[in-house]
């Protein structure tokens, strides 16, 4: 069977309810923005958004036919079962992906996945709440603003950005960079990628070669322009390259899929249409990756040393590298803790809704809404304005804010009444990345060098998938690290929505409060003063032992 994957939208229900609509749509939409739909994978390499398509169509035919008062159990992308509940239970919960910690390691990982077991739900595949490349575009944008008012005077223009991957997280890159005035330059080893960012308009232009590719960076950046270059390569050869040409440049990053060195990181010497025939050894795979990120780190760590600022990005390049014989690579710091840590220690982390309706003036008029009443905040003013002129739509509309404890719900429930009285089309879904304050401990991301050495304590994200599901979210989930990222993470997600009813206000009201509550609470627990800060002037009932 031919599988077509359109955007989803209109007034028509399939099924019984908005909220089980709603959750559909949201699975309809992963994969119209997915990566490779056709294999039910979203993004990072091998993200599902269903574990077989089995699975995909049993889940679609318990979404047609629930009642508002059950509950349907999602293991691994698999439907287990429906459970008789009540109408202020979830309707979706799911856990994926979680192995018990011993055994949570990639090769365990390859082999369930392989023997059909288990998959990988990404952070927002598996349940459905990715939007495309616009999902991680304001927190690309945000790091550079940092490393811009921290570094650079408060202004890219005339930088220089190297950094590499236009996969479905990474395409978001050169918009970000150009957003924030920079000249960057995204290395890709796959050309239909390139292809497909310069489609989505994404990519302004594309280098032929290394040569054409430093020349229009060296042009732009003496006019100071803000333009983003593509050059189809391999990273882990274009870094010492660059390096070895003395070129250094002032922001070094890289978002390939590095923690997949088996359906995700292209080795040196290797293409999207040789790997796949390797896949048979799997351990002489991951050790040709690692040797090629190997290279590609300890070029990333000579330009720190030559006076670059240089990140990660949260692809577990750092980690891969020190197995494959990069001691060092720690020195390189993660983005998290550099630049957007008292963000999160204020629960202000990436908030998104989305138009069910696919209606693109419902986001206009909610962009317009937010300016209104959030105007005095300089963080959202500045990227709502920024949003709305260059962020691509890519299946149903959608927005990202990076919104805190009390101002989600403010504008969550402003939105469910403009729902409820028409000013909008239909309903929205109200959701957000796992990477959160309180949904996520991944200790060489999120929780990298807490204050108080609680980096590895998953506890968090499973009181937060606890605490929404007892706060009347529409769809919960607790997922674990696959691939590279086995044993690395866990992380809790979140779906409301809001179908303008009374009901749907009480939803939005405890869901959304209480995950940024818990998420300031973590960051108190650990000591940050922005959280203390935040507990004492909203109201948080803090207890102390
Ligand atoms: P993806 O699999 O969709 O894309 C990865 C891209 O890297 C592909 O286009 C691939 O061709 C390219 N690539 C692989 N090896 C390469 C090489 N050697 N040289 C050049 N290009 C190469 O993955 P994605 O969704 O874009 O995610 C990328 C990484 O970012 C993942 O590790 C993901 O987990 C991580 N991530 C970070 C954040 C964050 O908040 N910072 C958010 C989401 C994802």
């Amino acid at each position: 069977m031919t599988r077509v994957f359109p955007v989803p939208g209109g007034s028509e229900l399939r099924c019984k309810g908005w909220r089980q609509e709603g959750l559909l749509r949201l699975l309809e939409n992963v994969l119209a923005v997915g990566e490779a739909p056709e294999r039910l994978v979203v993004y990072a390499a091998l993200g599902k958004a269903a574990r077989d398509w089995p699975s995909h169509d049993a889940i679609v035919a318990a979404l047609k036919t629930m009642e508002e008062d059950e509950t349907l159990v999602v293991q691994s992308g698999k439907p287990i079962g429906i459970l008789r509940t009540h109408k202020a239970a979830p309707l979706v919960i799911m856990a994926n992906c979680n192995l018990v910690g011993r055994w949570a390691t990639a090769e365990n990982f390859y082999r369930l996945e392989q023997a059909g077991l288990i998959c990988w739900g990404g952070l927002t595949a598996g349940d459905w709440q990715y939007i495309g490349s616009q999902g991680v575009i304001q927190g690309t944008y945000e790091i550079l603003m940092r490393i811009a008012e921290r570094h650079f005077g408060g202004d890219l223009a005339g930088k220089f950005v190297l950094t590499a991957g236009l996969g479905g997280m990474g395409g978001a890159q050169p918009l970000a960079g150009r957003m924030a005035g920079a000249t960057i330059l995204c290395v890709e080893v796959d050309p239909a990628r390139i292809a497909r960012r310069r489609e989505t308009g994404l990519l302004d232009m594309v280098a032929e070669s290394l040569d054409e590719a430093l020349e229009m960076v060296a042009q732009a950046t003496v006019q100071r322009r803000a333009v983003s270059i593509g050059l189809c390569a391999n990273a882990a050869e274009v870094y010492p390259a660059i390096l070895a040409r003395g070129v250094v440049p002032d922001v070094v990053t890289d978002q390939t899929s590095a923690h997949d060195l088996v359906y995700g990181y292209i080795p040196i010497g290797e293409t999207p249409e040789t790997v796949p025939a390797l896949r048979g050894d799997p351990a002489a795979l991951m050790a040709a990756g690692r040797a090629s990120i190997a290279r590609q780190v300890r070029a990333m760590l000579d330009f720190q040393r030559s006076g670059a600022i240089v990140f990660d990005n949260g692809n577990l390049i750092r980690s891969q590298a020190v197995e494959g014989g990069v001691p060092d690579a720690f020195d390189i710091p993660i983005f998290t803790e550099a630049y957007l840590r008292p963000l999160f220690a204020r629960a202000i982390g990436p908030f998104r809704w989305i138009s069910l309706a696919n209606a693109r003036d419902d986001i206009a008029r909610i962009d317009a809404y937010l300016l209104e009443a959030f105007g005095d905040n300089a963080i959202i003013r500045r990227w709502i304005e920024l949003a709305r002129v260059h962020v691509p739509v890519e299946g149903l509309p959608a927005r990202i804010a990076w919104l805190g404890h009390g101002e989600r719900t403010e504008l969550a429930l402003a939105v469910n009444s403009m729902v409820r009285d028409g000013r909008l089309a239909g309903p929205i879904a109200f959701t957000r990345d796992h990477l959160d304050a309180a949904a996520m401990a991944h200790p060489t991301i999120m929780t990298e060098k807490m204050r108080d050495g609680s980096d590895a304590v998953a506890d968090w994200p499973l009181l937060d998938a606890l605490a929404m599901a007892s706060s009347q979210a529409d769809l919960v989930a607790i997922h674990s690290g696959g691939g590279g990222y086995a044993g690395f993470m866990t992380s809790a997600g979140v779906t409301v929505i809001a179908d303008g009813t009374e009901a749907a206000d009480e939803r939005l009201r405890l869901a959304l409060t209480n995950d940024t509550a818990l998420g300031v609470l973590r960051y108190a627990d650990a000591g940050y003063e922005q959280a203390l800060d935040e507990v004492a002037s909203k109201g948080i009932h803090r207890c102390l032992a």
